[in-house]
């Protein structure tokens, strides 16, 4: 349960998801680097404060917070977020897939394939004042597994970054934002902090609400996703965000049904 504070907190600093910046995708979850400068540019204009997911459980917020998360941890970050968020001094919090950390991202069924960063690129992240943390080991939708099987992901993910990392992984994030009680609750026992869910109305600790940004918004869309406050509007947003994470809710099946009709090997090698 959140205390009263908590609820106040999660309800007015905008938590935002991000997952590939490119120069062109297939997909509906990239903006182009210049978009992305543009959108962090006004943020910094702005008078807002980046602030690490820790913030969001303590009294004394900046004036103007705002939490930037990735999902998945792709290598277009490190080239084309990383140094537009250096260049304002902001930071984000990045969400690892640990078993596809280096590798590309076949559990995907997207036509685009993109590179995960290597162990190399994130050790870099914590000194930069980045924060690391789990998207599980396989980024399976954990509502699917067993008991056993999502204990193993939220467990030996958060282990295997620690390792690596040598920086403790306070927070998970959800893959597809799919969650239940159990993983939730299974996420409090192994010693998360907190959890990230893709629904933005979502204000429960153990699945903080985040909005996505999208290549279809506009910047008078994007100004609206930083104002929770502005609460009709935001709520506009926030229906079509969610839209957009049903369709990659479905990713799952799409990938079952394809491997079914043409085979594993020939799809995702
Ligand atoms: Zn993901």
């Amino acid at each position: 349960m959140c205390t009263s504070a908590e609820i106040d907190m999660l309800s007015n600093v905008p938590i935002l998801l991000y997952h590939s910046i490119a120069p062109f995708e297939l997909s509906g979850v990239w903006i182009p680097k210049m978009r992305f400068e543009k959108q962090i540019r006004w943020l910094f204009k702005n008078h807002f404060s980046c602030i690490k997911p820790q913030k969001l459980f303590v009294d004394d917020p900046p004036p103007r917070p705002v939490v930037i998360t990735f999902d998945d941890g792709y290598d277009n970050f490190y080239e084309n977020g990383l140094p537009v968020l250096l260049k304002y001094g902001f930071t984000a919090t990045i969400f690892v897939v640990s078993h596809y950390v280096g590798k590309t991202n076949t559990w995907d069924a997207g036509v685009t394939r993109r590179t995960h960063m290597g162990w190399d690129k994130l050790r870099e992240f914590p000194g930069l004042g980045f924060e690391i943390a789990s998207h599980t080991d396989t980024h399976s939708d954990l509502t699917k597994l067993s008991r056993k099987e999502v204990r193993r992901e939220l467990e030996f993910s958060k282990k295997t970054i620690e390792d690596k990392i040598g920086k403790p992984v306070e927070f998970l994030s959800y893959p597809f934002g799919r969650h239940s009680k159990f993983v939730r609750d299974c996420a409090k026992e192994l010693g998360y902090t907190a959890c990230f869910s893709s629904n933005p109305f979502s204000r429960d600790r153990w699945a903080i609400g985040r909005m996505g940004v999208y290549i279809i918004d506009t910047m008078k869309e994007y100004r609206v996703k930083v104002h929770p406050q502005n609460k009709s509007l935001y709520k506009l947003e926030g229906i079509k965000t969610n839209v957009i994470n049903s369709v990659s809710i479905g990713t799952p099946v799409w990938k079952s049904l394809i491997e079914k009709t043409i085979g594993n090997d020939e799809v995702w090698s």
